[in-house]
């Protein structure tokens, strides 16, 4: 029994104890910070060095809908861009997504757009079905960590199902390639009301890369209101606990 005991405190604790409070490494590349603005010449550059449109021009910004965490635009101008280790960058309003120069706050969730029933009704028990809908399975696997014993969702009631006729709503790895078009809105339309619709990651929230691409079809995104985006390339654990966390009004 001693040796075992032993073993326990060697092995310290296994989870993380407060998703909501946790010092990522300070290589993590989470919420940027524009101290200063660049003039034009610069801007010009980040325009065309941007990978995904993530340059917002006027007013200048970087939209982390569209962010892949290149980090390129820090390189070109490393006095005036930084991305500080801040995970805490989902919320349900899209424009909070894009950071503007100054910007040095959480980003937050917008209270008037969150639906009454989602407190109401998944507060205590959320279960969610996944959809890799031409997921490049990195944001598929950062979801799969979301349950392991570090980071321990399931510790909030919250669980990924293996049928969306068991779940409370659906969360969206990938562009929405054409090919998975048909098998989104059928695994929408076999969950129950009311329901959820997380977006994951660059490529669900803007479709990344493969914006603009013919091999893409997000008319599904067009009918339905989105309840979260958690953004990242991919999206960190703790961002999607945390984002998930706020929605449903619960603390860490
Ligand atoms: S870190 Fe984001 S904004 Fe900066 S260049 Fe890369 S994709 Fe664009």
């Amino acid at each position: 029994m001693i040796k075992e005991f032993k073993i326990f405190r060697q092995h310290g604790k296994q989870f993380v104890p407060n998703p909501g409070n946790v010092e990522l490494a300070p290589l993590f590349r989470g919420r940027p910070i524009i101290s200063n603005l660049p003039d034009e010449k610069e801007i010009d550059k980040l325009l065309a060095l941007c990978p995904t449109n993530a340059i917002v021009a006027k007013p200048f910004g970087i939209d982390l809908g569209k962010c892949v965490f290149c980090k390129e635009c820090h390189f070109l101008i490393p006095n005036k861009i930084n991305f500080t280790n801040d995970y805490k960058i989902a919320t349900n309003d899209r424009k909070k997504l894009i950071i503007g120069f100054g910007d040095n706050t959480p980003v937050k969730l917008n209270p008037d757009l969150v639906r009454k029933e989602i407190r109401k009704v998944f507060k205590n028990s959320l279960k969610l079905r996944q959809i890799s809908a031409a997921g490049d399975n990195s944001g598929e696997m950062e979801l799969n960590a979301s349950g392991n014993v570090n980071f321990d969702m399931g510790r909030y009631g919250i669980e990924f199902v293996a049928s969306p006729r068991h779940a409370d709503g659906i969360v969206i790895t990938g562009p929405i390639s054409e090919n998975m078009a048909e098998a989104t809105q059928i695994c929408y339309d076999a969950t129950p009301d009311p329901k959820l619709i997380i977006l994951v990651g660059t490529d669900a929230i803007s479709g990344g890369i493969f914006e603009g691409s013919p091999a893409i079809n997000r008319d599904f995104l067009k009918k339905y209101p989105v309840d979260l985006y958690v953004p990242g390339n991919p999206a960190h654990p703790l961002t999607f606990i945390n984002g998930i966390l706020s929605l449903l009004g619960k603390k860490s």
